[in-house]
């Protein structure tokens, strides 16, 4: 049995290492993982509730549409629910998107480095992934418009960047939308936009309006710490939709992660504690990290790209026996880890453990 030759060479998804492997392997009880940019604080209660009301609804397929979540968040975010369209998890929307607009040979432009799903998902489909070099950690939107040509079919932006955290600003985002030709689907992936308080940051949903070709990819993995439910987003036009749409799985999105998440748009404050926390852990390690003599990427996420100036996977490896998870082995940046921000605490924790392997591997 031969597989497409186009999926030969692909590599399996390799996940932060799971906490539970890396107690039973190393005999720690306490280990942190900072791999995967995941809400340390959980997700709400109110989502909890709904879960468990759900239980009841097991044998029962859920709703294929999302019709209560889909108009809940189109109210949420003042849009028609026809511009909306959930997957399991934005990972789902990246696959749908490339299989609903990519034929053989066309052509898509991504930074590199940046969140790797896009890439595999091109690939998947035949397509080609034009990479253009970060500059200073952030998409070079000049030289992305550059590679742009009657071959391209989607640009993907991932603000903030995925993995170093930068943000492209909203002068930026909107030239390179006045540039880029109306028949080129623009995917502006917002996983973590949730966090980010420069006021220089792009409102996605009025570049929408603006900029028809665009569409918004976020997600209830991340501050609002539903990431195992599998529930993320896009916003885009009517016939994007429809077209992602009819590519869809009958039954992609679960009943729970429908609730959870309908109950976890309603809960503001728990939002508003995420993010607050998230801007003192920023500050802090951003401090930690300069006592040690440590440079980092701006961060706008919930997580920081520090070098380390020495290899990543080294460090990776000497703070897994501290039983801290990071991320490593970020092909331009071999020198560098990925941190993800956490609570005070369990910050302390990291900083503590970074300082004595740095002292290891001088
Ligand atoms: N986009 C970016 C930039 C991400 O970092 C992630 C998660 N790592 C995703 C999309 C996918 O998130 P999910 O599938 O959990 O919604």
């Amino acid at each position: 049995m031969q597989p497409k030759p186009n999926i030969v060479h692909l590599p399996v998804y390799q996940p932060g290492k799971p906490v539970e492997d890396v107690k039973r392997e190393l005999g720690l009880t306490e280990v942190i993982k900072l791999a995967s940019n995941e809400n340390p604080y959980g997700c709400s209660p109110k989502a909890k509730e709904a879960i468990a009301r759900e239980l009841e609804n097991m044998s029962i397929y859920p709703d294929g549409a999302a019709v209560e979540l889909t108009n809940a968040l189109a109210k949420h975010h003042a849009v028609n629910p026809d511009q909306v369209i959930f997957g399991a998890g934005s990972d789902e929307i990246i696959l749908m998107i490339c299989r609903a607009f990519l034929q053989p040979g066309d052509e898509t432009v991504m930074a590199d480095q940046t969140f790797p799903q896009y890439k595999h998902n091109v690939t998947i489909e035949n397509g080609k992934s034009i990479e253009v070099p970060l500059k200073e950690g952030t998409h070079d939107l000049y030289s992305m418009l550059e590679r742009v040509n009657e071959k391209t079919k989607i640009v993907w932006i991932c603000n903030p960047n995925n993995p170093t955290g930068t943000i492209n600003t909203a002068d930026e985002v909107e030239w390179f939308l006045s540039k880029v030709p109306g028949h080129v689907l623009v995917v502006l992936d917002e996983a973590y936009c949730e966090y980010v308080d420069d006021p220089s940051f792009p409102d996605g949903l009025k570049l929408l309006q603006k900029y028809p070709n665009v569409i918004l990819l976020r997600t209830f993995s991340k501050i609002y710490g539903l990431a195992s439910l599998r529930i993320g987003y896009g916003i885009g036009r009517p016939d994007v939709i429809r077209s992602i749409n009819q590519v869809r799985e009958p039954f992609n999105t679960s009943r729970m992660g429908q609730a959870a998440a309908l109950a976890a748009l309603q809960d503001e404050a728990f939002i508003s504690f995420c993010r607050e926390e998230n801007r003192k852990g920023i500050a802090f390690l951003n401090r930690a990290f300069e006592e040690l003599g440590l440079k980092a990427f701006p961060a706008h996420g919930n997580f920081i790209m520090v070098d380390v100036q020495r290899p990543g996977q080294d460090v990776f490896e000497a703070l897994l026996r501290k039983g801290v998870i990071v991320r490593a082995g970020h092909q331009r940046y071999p020198t560098s880890v990925r941190i993800t921000v956490c609570s005070q605490e369990q910050n302390e924790k990291v900083i503590a453990a970074l300082t004595a392997v740095l002292q290891e591997i001088a």
